[in-house]
């Protein structure tokens, strides 16, 4: 059987698995987002809570679609519209079905 470790070599081969452990991690990082709007950076909490480097844009989603041009009184209007427009809807098909 071998003779028992040094301190020194017993260091040395835990810096080593820390190394094989640290590359192992990073190779499972999936591939940055390539949406140019996508943020990058080290993303603290998620890295730490997944155990490897996750980047910013892991987390990030394209922003939806908002509406545009419309001023909140337009806004409130079309909404009013829509709602009275379900609600003629709703009663002719409930008109339709009795
Ligand atoms: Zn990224």
């Amino acid at each position: 059987m071998d003779k028992p470790m040094t301190k020194a070599e017993w260091i040395n081969w835990l810096e080593k698995a820390w190394d094989e452990a640290q590359k192992a991690a990073w190779s499972e990082t999936p591939e940055c987002k390539t949406d140019p709007r996508a943020p990058h950076g080290f993303d603290r909490n998620a890295s730490h809570s997944a155990d490897r480097y996750v980047c910013e844009c892991e987390g990030w989603e394209p922003p939806k679609k908002e509406w545009v041009g419309l001023d909140p009184e337009r806004m409130r209007n079309t909404t009013l519209q829509f709602n009275q427009g379900a609600l003629w809807a709703e009663r002719f098909l409930k008109e339709k079905n009795t």
